[in-house]
């Protein structure tokens, strides 16, 4: 067991009988300050795969962190349990507890099955909670600053391919029409694109179709996996993980893949095969920073002025990996991984100027 954390800080694990809470926190990195990640609530079938789930998103947070230019590291945690029977407002303040007894060192709010609303009975243990709802002095939805996000990388990928960044006159496939998909589609109609959408929900359909009608743009709706062989210049995953595969790769036309879905490669090597068939891939987690952004935010008071301001910056962030990934001839997931680990050992270098003693506080909201 020592073996698999020993890339991470440290690992806690949270048990309160009294509640049914078990959790667990990995804090990975915190050389850019204290560790932020979602807390996922899922009814793992074994504690070591609960282990596995933390360790391996929490080094994925401490990546996406550095490439978002926040001053947090990486962290996760996870609930073992089911979140439509296990939750209860006494569960999720023991686990505030949990978190507030690492006084400052981990921040943390929703991810998969659990809600803003949860993390408001935590809050009242701990104030390293973020992205609660606005009404609680949160930032509120986090979709905004990510569908942001996705547009800014399209084009800095438009600006890469072809020497402009206007994303009129081109045409998208968009697979996912929920929070953040819909927001791309709606902008990208409004500037004239032609669309090509899929969605399993037929209301989602609905609402873009109907969108459609007052908006400059055109659209198509095609069934599931046609998705993956139409002929438009860009492919937008807003839904599902894993779906750039040897299957999906072989039948795609576009030449760019710029979405906001997580951990869109089902491995890594897809990333270099994409590359291979002229395909260029923004990767994921630089492209869907925009929420991570909002949040980390929220430590300042939430201000979404400052929010768009800093998720712009992923148009520069993306073109400097593209030119990497073209000058050392390196798949662009590997020049991603290279700009977030330079940004980590620039830190350490300036880190070691000062005594441990002397470093500021991490806990800075109160
Ligand atoms: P969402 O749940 O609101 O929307 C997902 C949409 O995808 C839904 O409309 C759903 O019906 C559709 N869908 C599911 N399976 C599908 C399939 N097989 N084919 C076509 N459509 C399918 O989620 P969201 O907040 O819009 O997030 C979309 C993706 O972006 C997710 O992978 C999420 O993890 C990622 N992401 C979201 C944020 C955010 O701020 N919301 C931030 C970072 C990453």
């Amino acid at each position: 067991m020592f073996e698999k954390i020993s890339q991470h800080e440290s690992v806690l694990f949270c048990n309160d009988p009294s509640t049914g809470l078990k959790a667990i926190i990995a804090i990975h990195d915190t050389t850019l300050g204290p560790a932020l990640g979602g807390c996922r609530m899922r009814p793992y079938p074994s504690t070591d795969e609960a282990i596995e789930d933390a360790l391996r998103l929490s080094k994925g947070m401490t990546y996406k962190c550095a490439g978002a230019d926040v001053d947090f590291g990486g962290g996760k945690a996870v609930i073992i349990g089911d979140p439509l029977t296990d939750k209860s407002p006494e569960l999720f303040r023991a686990f505030g507890q949990f978190v507030d007894s690492l006084n400052g060192r981990f921040y943390t709010g929703t991810d998969m099955g659990t809600t803003p609303e949860d993390f408001v009975h935590s809050q009242k243990e701990t104030p390293c909670i973020v992205g609660i709802p606005e009404e609680f002095g949160g930032s509120g939805d986090s979709s905004v600053p990510t569908a942001q996000g996705v547009i800014y990388s399209l084009r800095a990928t438009m600006q890469a391919m072809e020497g402009t960044d206007d994303l009129s006159g081109k045409s998208y496939s968009i697979q996912g029409l929920g929070k953040v998909g819909f927001k791309v589609a709606e902008k990208l109609l409004e500037d004239g694109a032609h669309l090509y959408v899929t969605d399993i929900n037929g209301k989602a359909l609905q609402q873009i179709i109907e969108k459609a009608e007052f908006l400059p743009g055109t659209l198509e709706v095609v069934e599931g996996e046609e998705i993956y062989g139409v002929n438009a210049d860009v492919f937008i995953p807003c839904a599902l993980g894993g779906i750039i595969n040897d299957y999906t790769i072989d039948r795609l036309k576009v030449k760019a893949v710029v979405g906001s879905a997580n951990n869109q490669l089902l491995e890594d090597r897809h990333g270099v095969y994409l590359g291979q068939k002229g395909i260029l891939y923004a990767p994921d987690y630089i492209v869907n920073a925009g929420g991570l952004i909002q949040v980390a935010d929220e430590l300042y008071g939430p201000n979404k002025a400052r929010v768009l301001n800093k998720t712009k910056a992923i148009y520069d962030s993306l073109l400097k990996i593209f030119q990497t990934s073209k000058e050392q001839n390196i798949s662009t997931v590997e020049a991603a991984n290279r700009f977030c680990e330079m940004k980590i050992e620039q830190r350490k270098t300036r880190n070691s100027f000062f005594s441990h003693s002397k470093r500021p506080k991490w806990q800075v909201k109160h």
